[in-house]
């Protein structure tokens, strides 16, 4: 069942066509608080007043003509400014093939460049989605060339790669932002762990290489972008033990996933994040989210038939 809503999400047929209809529209509102970016930026003012931060993301990936990636970059600047005058306490998480990296890598990055510029002025940092392998040495290098000129950049990895724990040791020298995610996409066994516990072990050893980092002073930044709860009370007792706060991670999860313990971690204290996606171009993103857990396959069907 995963490996066949991955294979939809990739499929360009499905992705003309599925979007159109009106049930399908109404399933994503589980995922979405809406598509407008106003829908998003209100969603944010609700979370903050529970003490819940925002990482906010307009849906799109390989886009194929240049002007996407140029409106993509103005829009995302148009959307900082209002974060920062409507005092929420957000940032932004992009795709770098949103931005033109398979268009013009050159462009892409300098999109990038002036987005992690903008997000400096409010203060936040610039989030830099991992999309599937093919981009993973790509995305890496591109964020150490950023990395070396900002301090205000963050990269997320997969630790379904077994290249991961080499690429934690690679960016740890720069004291990196990583958000640490186990991965959405369809990867070869060669390149990637495929059973649940195989790469819930890489999570846990790849936080724990990235907290004592932090316990030893080093200035990295963690987010643990999983909804495995059992994890991250793993993770933060590990934390505990090494002497540190609450406040040493934070926790980064979807919205309409586990929202009751996205409060219940902000109300004891830990840093807690919550993703909001908006935008037209949701196909493929919902179904990574429904490939994640095939109850929602279920939920999507209720949805569509009801
Ligand atoms: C903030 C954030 C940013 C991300 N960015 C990226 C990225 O840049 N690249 C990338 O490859 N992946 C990204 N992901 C997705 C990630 O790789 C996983 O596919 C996703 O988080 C599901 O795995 P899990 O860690 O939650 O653990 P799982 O073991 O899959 O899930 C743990 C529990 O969480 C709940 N849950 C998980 N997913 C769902 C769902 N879709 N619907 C309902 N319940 C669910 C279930 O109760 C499940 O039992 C991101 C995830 C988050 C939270």
């Amino acid at each position: 069942m995963r490996r066949l809503l991955l294979w939809m999400a990739g499929n360009g047929w499905l992705r003309q066509r599925i979007p159109r209809l009106p049930m399908a529209r109404r399933a994503i509102r589980r995922f979405m608080p809406g598509e407008d970016p106003e829908a998003a930026l209100s969603q944010a003012e609700a979370f903050r007043d529970e003490h819940i931060g925002s990482l906010f993301t307009r849906l799109g990936e390989n886009v194929v003509r240049i002007e996407e990636a140029d409106a993509t970059a103005e829009h995302y600047l148009g959307l900082l400014d209002q974060i920062a005058a409507r005092g929420i306490p957000g940032e932004l998480s992009v795709k770098l093939t949103q931005l033109g990296l398979d268009i013009d890598a050159d462009r892409a990055m300098r999109h990038v460049e002036r987005l992690v510029e903008r997000a400096a002025d409010g203060g936040g940092v610039l989030w830099i989605d991992m999309e599937g392998s093919a981009y993973t040495e790509r995305t890496v290098a591109l964020y150490e060339q950023l990395r070396a000129r900002h301090t205000n950049v963050g990269i997320c990895l997969q630790a379904y790669l077994r290249r991961s724990a080499a690429d934690v040791a690679r960016l740890l020298p720069l004291d990196p932002a990583i958000r640490l995610v186990k991965g959405a996409y369809d990867e070869p066994v060669a390149l990637a762990y495929r059973t649940r516990g195989a790469v819930s072990t890489n999570y846990a050893a790849l936080s724990i290489e990235l907290l004592a980092a932090i316990a030893a002073g080093r200035p990295v930044r963690l987010g643990l972008g999983t909804h495995d709860v059992a994890l991250i009370e793993q993770l933060a007792a590990h934390a505990t033990a090494l002497g540190l706060g609450h406040q040493a991670f934070e926790v980064q999860m979807l919205y309409g996933i586990r929202l009751a313990e996205q409060r219940r971690l902000a109300a004891e204290g830990y840093r807690v994040s919550d993703l909001i996606a908006y935008g037209t171009a949701w196909y493929p993103w919902y179904m990574r989210r429904l490939a994640e857990r095939p109850a929602n396959v279920l939920f999507a069907l209720r949805q569509i038939v009801g």
